[in-house]
């Protein structure tokens, strides 16, 4: 058996060691007799599983009291609906970074709700930079500011959080939850969908500070409504079981691996390496500007495009796979998230400046 180093920026690598937990556990999850996916959620085998789950992903990631956990489905783009439907309270508009792809489609959701000040607009630029601190133009009458402060596709990553006194901060951190200490009081929702750094798809995990709950608009259907979810302890419904299951495995590997500082600083090296192998090459390039380069996701292009085909087919022989970009943006695109060993980062920058030699 192997496994390639899989650069997809979603679904995205685990870690094997939780691969390995879950395949100990598929047909007999302790002594239940069942499997975790086909245990009733009201259980008490599975309510263990659920709230240790909720337990360790607040110790991870050091979750003030005052904020509540839900484990949804839906995705990061159903999110795109119920921040405004459930932070709007009586509002009229909101802020927006638009600073990506990502972030795009949440203004064009939030739209149907609400009228939505873009406080910062990178698109001019293509999304190859982070907006100042001191160029945003936020409303003191905005509902919230939303934006996201990793955008996947364009590998733009803020360097900062934005201050925003008494109106709530919204965060699509699907792709750099968890990728390094963060301090949860300064939002007033964080969400994520769980296919890039939390476990497999099919799980949203939200993180709402609880005065934030309970105000939506007129017509707003049960699910998308938090409060449904906090009052039902994420069990309105039947709740994805086993990609909640899988993500406590990832939780428990995080503590195992030193926790978040220990996490970040892993994830600092590995991105330093890949960015100093595109900078030190003229075969190479990344167009984001250097204080905005995320650390998860690295788009690359190559000096002639023509040798895309190659780079991949080379790079898939040697197990590193889904390197291909985004198809918005062309060339290559490098995730690496946490489940990505350091290891898988070598081998690819090796195999780049092998490349640039045989080719460049
Ligand atoms: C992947 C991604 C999404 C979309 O997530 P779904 O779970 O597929 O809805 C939204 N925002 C960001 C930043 C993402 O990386």
């Amino acid at each position: 058996m192997a496994r390639s180093y899989n650069f997809s920026a979603g679904p995205a690598m685990l870690p094997t060691a939780v691969i390995e937990r879950a395949q100990q556990e598929m047909l007999e999850w302790g002594d239940a007799g069942m499997s975790v996916m086909e245990m009733s959620h009201r259980g008490k085998d599975y309510m263990s599983i659920a709230e240790r789950a909720e337990a360790n992903l607040r110790e991870v990631m050091a979750i003030p009291e005052n904020y509540k956990v839900l484990f949804l489905q839906g995705g990061a783009s159903s999110q795109f609906a119920m921040v405004p439907l459930n932070l709007l309270r009586g509002r009229e508009s909101a802020d927006y970074l638009n600073t990506g792809m990502w972030s795009k489609k949440a203004v064009a959701e939030a739209g149907r709700y609400c009228s939505v000040n873009l406080a910062a607009d990178t698109s001019e630029g293509g999304f190859t930079a982070v907006p100042t601190a001191e160029s945003l133009k936020l409303n003191a009458d905005a509902a919230y500011v939303h934006y996201t402060p990793n955008e996947t596709i364009g590998g733009v990553e803020f360097d900062y959080v934005p201050e925003t006194g008494d109106v709530p901060l919204v965060a699509d951190m699907s792709s750099t939850i968890l990728s390094r200490p963060m301090d949860v009081s300064k939002y007033g929702v964080i969400y994520a969908g769980a296919q890039k750094n939390i476990g497999p798809a099919g799980l949203t995990i939200v993180i709402v500070r609880e005065d934030l709950v309970g105000e939506t608009l007129g017509g707003t259907p049960a699910m998308f409504d938090y409060a449904t979810h906090v009052k039902a302890g994420s069990m309105y419904n039947t709740p994805p079981t086993y990609s909640w299951y899988m993500a406590g495995l990832v939780f428990e590997w995080i503590k195992e691996q030193g926790g978040l500082a220990t996490i970040g600083e892993i994830n600092e090296r590995k991105a330093g390496k890949l960015y100093a192998a595109i900078d030190g090459s003229d075969f190479y390039g990344n167009p984001v500007e250097k204080n905005g380069r995320s650390w998860m996701n690295v788009p690359f292009t190559l000096a002639d495009a023509e040798l895309d085909g190659a780079f991949l087919s080379g790079a898939a022989e040697r197990g590193l796979v889904t390197l291909k970009g985004h198809r918005s943006v062309g060339g290559m695109r490098a995730s690496i998230y946490n489940a990505m060993p350091e290891a898988g980062v070598d081998a690819l920058v090796e195999y780049m400046k092998e490349f640039e030699k045989d080719q460049g």
